[in-house]
């Protein structure tokens, strides 16, 4: 699946907002956003009035930033959401949120989803056991994520684990192990939005796709 490989710190100025996408980096004073907070660009302090649809697209831009997803996949997803009984910018979030990279990043094993994209895609983690090597791979309540044993020795693991420290993950995951014997950890139960701390305001996306 194709992925956008451009500058990312230039998604976030274009957004107006962090979007974590750089690891350690987005949190200190080395980030692009917190030097310059304006869209890239000759014209990125000019002119800032926006229109109702410049703020959807905006948002579902955003969105599909975060996650690393591009267009045709994103609406995909909104297709899905759509079809799911409950509300369809709460289900996008959560389908969004149940992609492997995606928790694998939240359980803390790379410092952000591009890095959780790259252990997955280069065969390092397993769900119940089992290599999966699919970014997009949806997890299942029961799931158990963790790096194959073969894997252990690999140097960004060994990294991850040494700096692991006290991370903190989110409610909806459980039985976390974090060794030099064993990465692991378990799909407790699907976030709800409130656990999911995206700065996303997913009815906008609903109305733009909704035109
Ligand atoms: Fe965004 Fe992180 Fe780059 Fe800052 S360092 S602009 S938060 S990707």
């Amino acid at each position: 699946m194709a992925r956008y490989t451009g500058p990312v710190c230039r998604l976030c100025r274009r957004e107006g907002a962090k979007l974590y996408l750089k690891g350690d980096k987005c949190y200190g004073d080395k980030c692009a956003f917190t030097k310059r907070a304006y869209a890239p660009g000759q014209h990125g302090q000019g002119r800032k009035k926006v229109s109702e649809y410049g703020l959807q697209l905006r948002e579902k831009q955003k969105a599909r930033r975060i996650y690393g997803i591009l267009e045709g996949q994103f609406r995909k997803y909104f297709d899905r959401a759509e079809r799911t009984k409950g509300i369809t910018g709460e289900n996008l979030l959560v389908l969004l949120e149940r992609r492997l990279d995606n928790a694998v990043f939240r359980m803390g094993f790379a410092a952000s989803r591009n890095q959780a994209r790259q252990l997955v895609r280069h065969g390092l983690m397993t769900v119940n056991g089992r290599r999966v090597n699919i970014p997009s791979f949806q997890v299942r309540v029961g799931d158990v994520v963790a790096v194959h044993e073969t894997s252990m020795e690999s140097p960004i693991i060994k990294m991850m684990i040494e700096t692991y420290g006290s991370k903190t993950v989110p409610a909806w995951v459980e039985d976390v192990t974090v060794t030099p014997e064993a990465v692991s950890a378990k799909v407790a139960r699907f976030p709800s939005r409130e656990e999911i701390d995206c700065p996303i305001v997913e009815h906008l996306i609903v109305e733009l796709y909704s035109r």
